[in-house]
């Protein structure tokens, strides 16, 4: 096993989280910003992780699969993986049902299986929140892992059952599954860290780029068999001078000796 693994993973939602997620369906500005992740940033990642020759991770949902299948399949043919991150983005607390969160899942598993010839054996939560139902579902699917929780930094860990959290009485851990969870961290997505709203404004990029780096060295120096996951997403990641920042990231990581570059499929597998 390597000093550290780094899985930089890719949540390629498109338009769809702009329709399911932020319900901007009518506002073809904020499509437009899903559609230049599709047209130019999603392009620009595959030419930066080619020529660093690293095989990455990306979370894709079924309607970006189903709505722009040739931007997908040439992640899938550059020799990434591809995995679940819902058909329609919705983020599963709000469905009205398990049956209205199992037919999205399903629908997802069906545009992945027609992409690539084989079942998702992973999955990340849009929104990265879980409903009641979302674990017994992926069980239910024979889902091997997911990377949308939080209770480890940089280590895989297995998701519990039946955990219950009363307001009047002691939390309850519940009992291990046997799904693995490859962590993710709000410290480690472009997302949050550079989406513009309007009443935070302009991120501080050079910090939030600064920060990435420092989280890496700690965990290099600090953690045995560290795992590093960093999520992006092409239409905040794509965008050229932060592409040179990442650039400049990933080469400071491979700098160090016995570092990994690997798939979120291939942690979960190997531990
Ligand atoms: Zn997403």
């Amino acid at each position: 096993m390597s000093r550290a693994r780094v899985c930089l993973t890719v949540d390629f939602d498109g338009v769809s989280s702009w329709i399911h997620s932020f319900d901007e369906a009518d506002s073809p500005t904020n499509l437009s910003r899903g559609l230049f992740g599709v047209d130019v940033g999603a392009p620009r990642l595959l030419d930066l992780f080619d020529e660093h020759g690293v095989e990455t991770t990306w979370f894709v949902p079924g309607h970006t699969i189903d709505s722009f299948p040739e931007a997908v399949d040439e992640v899938w043919t550059a020799g990434h993986d591809i995995q679940h991150h819902g058909w329609s983005h919705t983020r599963p607390g709000t469905y009205p049902d398990a049956a209205a969160e199992r037919d999205d899942i399903e629908r997802g598993i069906e545009s992945i299986e027609s992409l690539t010839g084989r079942a998702p054996s992973g999955y990340r939560s849009p929104s990265w929140d879980f409903s009641a139902n979302t674990l017994s579902l992926l069980e239910e699917f024979d889902f091997e892992w997911d990377s949308s929780q939080m209770g480890r930094e940089f280590r895989p860990y297995r998701l519990r059952t039946g955990w219950q959290a009363p307001a009047d009485a002691p939390y309850d851990r519940g009992s291990e599954t046997d799904l693995v969870e490859v962590p993710v961290s709000w410290q480690r997505d472009d997302f949050p860290a550079f989406a513009f709203n309007r009443e935070r404004g302009y991120a501080n990029e050079t910090e939030i780029f600064e920060t990435w780096e420092s989280q890496f060295e700690w965990m290099y120096r600090n953690v045995d068999d560290g795992v590093y996951v960093l999520t992006m997403h092409p239409q905040i990641m794509g965008y050229g001078h932060r592409l040179e920042r990442l650039n400049a990231l990933v080469e400071s990581m491979a700098a160090h000796s016995d570092v990994e570059f690997t798939t979120v499929d291939d942690v979960a597998t190997t531990g």
